[in-house]
């Protein structure tokens, strides 16, 4: 059997990291989250789409530690708002909302409105240290409703009604809502294609290699 793997998930949220793990049991690979390290700068997300964020976080925690790295980025697209909050979805409304707070606004912004279509959309760049990538994408349709809807989830999924099951993501369970969600899918094209990402990684990760002292050579 070939060595693990080591690859970090390029971020601090225990959860996340929990999912991703659970999702590639059984695949040779070591995973590692940014807390198994020391200190180091945060990225700045100022991307303009989540490709271009999940890439600067998995290409910037590749380069800074030598391993290479998965990131996500993901957030809510509502048509009638022009694609609003997309990047922006932790921000919306500004610093010190909740959760609640954030669905509050955005049902307050969306009042009288006709067009509810919304989706889900979630990036996975996996890189590097050298700066090449492999990019999964993953989308969910549905609705933003007129008022909360559920008790689950996390974000704006009291108000996303899933096209697919005809229930907001906060009144779904955790399995169902991962068997459906933009997040889900684009982790399970990860698994399945895991094989081919770990010869990939195989194939470009660099051999750091560490540089001796010449003694005794003065010519
Ligand atoms: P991140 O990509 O994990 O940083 O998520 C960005 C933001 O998008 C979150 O803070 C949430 O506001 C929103 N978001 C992303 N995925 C979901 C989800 O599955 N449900 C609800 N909100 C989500």
């Amino acid at each position: 059997m070939n060595p693990a793997t080591t690859i970090v998930i390029a971020t601090r949220n225990k959860g996340k990291t929990a999912e991703i793990a659970d999702l590639l049991k059984g695949f040779p690979v070591l995973l590692k989250n940014l807390d198994d390290f020391g200190p180091i700068p945060e990225v700045v997300e100022d991307g303009n789409t989540f490709d271009d964020n999940a890439y600067k976080k998995a290409s910037f925690t590749a380069r800074v530690l030598g391993y290479p790295a998965l990131a996500d980025d993901s957030g809510l697209v509502v048509d009638a708002l022009d694609g609003r909050p997309g990047v922006h979805s932790a921000r919306y409304g500004g610093d010190g909302l909740t959760d609640a707070d954030r669905c509050k606004k955005l049902l307050e912004e969306m009042k009288g409105v006709e067009n509810r279509s919304a989706a889900f959309e979630c990036v996975i760049s996996i890189a590097v240290p050298t700066g090449q990538a492999l990019t999964y994408e993953g989308r969910c349709e549905g609705d933003i409703i007129d008022s909360m809807k559920g008790e689950g989830g996390f974000g704006y999924d009291p108000v996303f009604m899933c096209k697919k099951t005809g229930k907001t993501f906060a009144e779904m369970t955790m399995e169902e809502k991962s068997g459906v969600s933009h997040r889900g899918t684009a982790l399970a094209d990860v698994r399945n294609e895991f094989d081919k990402i770990l010869a990939w990684i195989s194939q470009h990760q660099p051999i750091f290699e560490k540089k001796g002292c010449m003694h005794g050579d003065h010519s």
